[in-house]
């Protein structure tokens, strides 16, 4: 791990979160900058830099799972949300700890900017 990662921080329970989802192997928070009126980050506890590291197909799979979770606890799959993960420079990546962003609560355009 990363010394200097802050999502293995989060993963490890060195930087405490108020946790939206917890098992042995992920954890959902909120986004410290909330570009929604919902707006979490599923990890999972272990490091993979980036979506390409990440090649265990049940864990993505399970990361999955988690994300459908997250959305009906938080009372968005009726309305829809969207699901995110930036992968390096022209994804727009910022934390080298891949994350899921979930996004919700309000209409999002399409595509992109
Ligand atoms: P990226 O741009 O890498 O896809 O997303 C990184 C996200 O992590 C950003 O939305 C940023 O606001 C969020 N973030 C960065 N550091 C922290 C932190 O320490 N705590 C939380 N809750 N969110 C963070
Ligand atoms: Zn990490």
């Amino acid at each position: 791990m990363p010394e200097d990662c802050v999502f293995c921080k989060i993963g490890s329970g060195q930087i405490p979160v108020q946790p939206v989802y917890e098992d042995e192997e992920f954890v959902a928070f909120r986004d410290l900058n909330p570009q929604a009126p919902v707006h979490v980050l599923l990890i999972p506890r272990a490091h993979y830099p980036t979506l390409m590291d990440m090649q265990d197909p049940s864990l993505m799979g399970r990361a999955l799972q988690v994300v459908q979770q997250v959305a009906r606890d938080l009372g968005l799959e009726e309305e829809g949300f969207r699901v995110v993960v930036n992968c390096r420079d022209n994804g727009g990546q910022t934390v080298y700890h891949v994350h899921f962003h979930v996004l919700g609560g309000r209409f999002m355009q399409w595509p992109p900017g």
